[in-house]
């Protein structure tokens, strides 16, 4: 399927920025960890960006990469949300300043059930197959999943995705 990634990437993190705002309001005391705040800044290439995506499977991507955004950062982090138009690519990146990855781990975590640290995992929850199966779903598309971390300073997930660039006033749906 094609899709306009500026709109399906703003959709899903819309849904995170509504999220924070219904867990403010509910305040019902269902909610065993305590409750994080985070804002979302969004810095997405001017046009629109169509690739082919199975839609339902890069959602659980993305969500994930968000997930895991918020679970290991402090209190009011910022997430920056970026997509990236190159000539044979886009990329979507997923920035926090968070916990980071100490550079022993960073080839590890996208392997099945591997967490940094199980003591603290352990309390946030998870199984620790969301990066394997992130990864599977990306490749499975053609492209590419890694990260660029510092600890203590934060982490970039960044996936690219096959793209063929169009020229300026070769649009795509242009009348032939
Ligand atoms: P699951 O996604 O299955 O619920 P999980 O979040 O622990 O569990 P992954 O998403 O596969 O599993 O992540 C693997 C490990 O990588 C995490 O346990 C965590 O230690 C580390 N990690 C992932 N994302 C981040 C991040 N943004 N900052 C710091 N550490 C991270
Ligand atoms: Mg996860």
């Amino acid at each position: 399927e094609y899709v306009n990634l500026n709109e399906f990437f703003n959709y899903i993190l819309d849904r995170f920025d509504m999220m924070i705002k219904t867990e403010n309001e509910r305040g019902d005391g269902f909610h065993h960890l305590p409750q994080k705040t985070y804002s979302i800044k969004r810095e997405f290439a001017p046009r629109d960006l169509w690739v082919e995506l199975d839609t339902d499977k890069m959602m659980q991507v993305i969500d994930n990469i968000m997930n895991n955004a918020i679970k290991y950062s402090p209190d009011g982090g910022v997430i920056t949300a970026r997509l990236i138009e190159n000539q044979q690519s886009v990329v979507v990146s997923i920035s926090d300043q968070g916990l980071g990855i100490p550079r022993k781990d960073i080839n590890k975590i996208f392997d099945r059930f591997y967490r940094v640290d199980k003591a603290r995992s352990r309390k946030q929850g998870g199984t620790g197959l969301g990066l394997a199966i992130s990864k599977e779903v990306v490749e499975a598309h053609h492209g590419h999943i890694w990260v660029d971390s510092a600890e203590g300073r934060g982490s970039t997930f960044y996936i690219s995705l096959p793209y063929q660039s169009y020229e300026n006033g070769d649009e795509w749906d242009a009348e032939n």
